[in-house]
């Protein structure tokens, strides 16, 4: 007997791209209500923002009708949504491991949005077991990360470790049950297909501008 048919996953049909978009689209909304704007036509959230109407229109079509056709969308209501498609409906409780320069600042670093809460931070220097944050967090020692992994139900780890501890560290939070790592080291890391590993790489980022800036010295300009 077949079973029943098998619809694919979200995050199958969703690019991340276009989840990126959501959270930019997200921001604007959050901006537009704090102005008291009520609602508003994707020709014109995309003109304020300089984003694409075309493009808002396609992002948001995946999760069904949200906008209203010749009166836009509804500022609140969308927000709603999209919090709701990002999973910022409920809270999020993240872990830093490496409590150097960057995992301090973002220890410390107010302004994630309020669906996102810092609940630790891992050393394994001796030295800095047990050290407050300015914002009051504790350095935990990693050996503690099982434990605590569990205890303070994280979802996501923050990786600030150097590229050499960088893959013993992301084995250690795969094997306590971490399924979201944002890794901040640079170099290839290897996690299990039901993981998923996101890198910031702020050295490629650095070389995309330099690449824009010595093609318009070239004088052969770079579109973007
Ligand atoms: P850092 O040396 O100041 O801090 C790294 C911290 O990780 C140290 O406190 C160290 O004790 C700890 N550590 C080392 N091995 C560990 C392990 N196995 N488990 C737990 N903690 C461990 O380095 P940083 O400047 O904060 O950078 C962190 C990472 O982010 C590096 O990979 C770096 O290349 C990358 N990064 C940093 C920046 C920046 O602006 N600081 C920018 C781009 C990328």
């Amino acid at each position: 007997m077949a079973g029943p048919e098998k619809r694919p996953a979200l995050t199958d049909q969703v690019s991340e791209a276009t989840t990126a978009r959501l959270s930019v689209y997200l921001r604007c909304l959050d901006q537009l209500a704090v102005a008291g704007v009520r609602t508003i036509a994707s020709k014109a959230l995309a003109s304020r923002f300089g984003l694409s109407a075309a493009q808002i229109r396609k992002d948001l079509a995946h999760f069904g009708e949200l906008g209203v056709r010749g009166v836009g969308y509804d500022v609140e209501a969308l927000q709603r949504h999209l919090r709701e498609i990002l999973g910022l409906d409920r809270r999020t409780r993240v872990a830093i491991v490496g409590a150097g320069n960057l995992g301090l600042a973002l220890a410390d670093y107010g302004g994630f949005r309020d669906g996102f809460e810092v609940v630790a931070l891992f050393d394994n220097d001796p030295r800095k077991i047990g050290a407050r944050t300015r914002s009051g967090l504790v350095v935990s020692h990693v050996a503690e990360l099982a434990r605590s992994v569990e205890r303070e139900r994280i979802d996501i780890a923050i990786l600030a470790v150097p590229a050499a501890a960088a893959q013993r560290a992301v084995d250690q939070l795969v094997g306590c049950g971490v399924r979201a790592i944002l890794n901040f080291a640079p170099g290839a890391l290897r996690v299990p297909p039901t993981v998923r590993l996101k890198s910031v790489d702020f050295t490629a980022s650095l070389e995309t501008l330099s690449f824009f800036l010595a093609a318009e010295r070239d004088g052969k300009g770079a579109s973007r």
